[in-house]
């Protein structure tokens, strides 16, 4: 995050000084404590200051980086992931194409009765697959979707972070959050790279 002139006054302030109380800071600065009030909190919010009750602010020392680090480790696949988009195995490739633009989604997830995962069909498997000889409205997806165990998944409680790593990884475009039961892997979301600019967008705005 960009700090206006006065808030890095106010760190280099208690960098030198601390700990400082907010009278003793607005007193250095020649201003209001009321007036300097908004700026301490987005600096004890942002992490840059810590203030204790009765002795004042302190420096944390730690860097906009190590700041945007700790924010981005809070970020979990379970408050990110959308909803799947899925299809059974015997579905026609002309029926997944089309659940691909009614879904308004690039990857499809093929599941078993118990919505279980058992393949990924992605748009170029489906492009591919329009360009040969195949017949799209009898030809199911099973014969082209890239199949279990050769998916790579992710978990509710798993870091996006660690998501974003595994879609650059793998050169994909989305992966199935999933969650283990007894049937195998049972497919509850969805995290795209379009996931991943969204908590990217949302670490800008704080
Ligand atoms: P596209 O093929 O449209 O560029 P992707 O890069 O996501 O989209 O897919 C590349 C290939 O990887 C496809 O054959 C697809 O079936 C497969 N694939 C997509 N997602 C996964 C995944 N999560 N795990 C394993 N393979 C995947």
């Amino acid at each position: 995050m960009e700090l206006s002139d006065r808030q890095e006054t106010i760190v280099e302030i208690v960098k030198e000084n601390g700990p400082i109380t907010g009278e003793k800071i607005s007193s250095k600065l020649n201003l209001s404590r009321a007036t300097i009030r908004p700026d301490l909190a987005i600096l004890t919010m942002a992490g840059f200051l810590d203030a204790r009750p009765r002795v004042g602010y302190f420096y944390t020392g730690k860097t906009g980086s190590e700041l945007l680090t700790e924010k981005v480790k809070k970020y979990k696949v379970k408050d990110f992931q959308s909803v799947p988009v899925v299809v059974k195995e015997d579905t026609s490739l002309y029926d997944a194409i089309s659940t691909m633009f009614l879904g308004d989604v690039g990857t499809l997830f093929v599941v078993d009765d118990h919505s279980c995962l058992i393949g990924v069909l992605s748009r170029k498997d489906l492009l591919r697959a329009s360009l040969g000889k195949q017949e799209l409205t009898s030809v199911p997806v099973h014969i082209i979707m890239t199949r279990m165990p050769n998916i790579t998944v992710c978990k509710p409680n798993d870091l996006l972070i660690e998501s974003a790593k595994k879609l650059i990884n793998q050169q994909i475009d989305g992966l199935p959050v999933v969650k283990e039961n007894k049937n195998g892997l049972q497919v509850v979301g969805r995290i795209t790279k379009t996931t991943i600019t969204q908590a990217f967008v949302e670490l800008t705005l704080g």
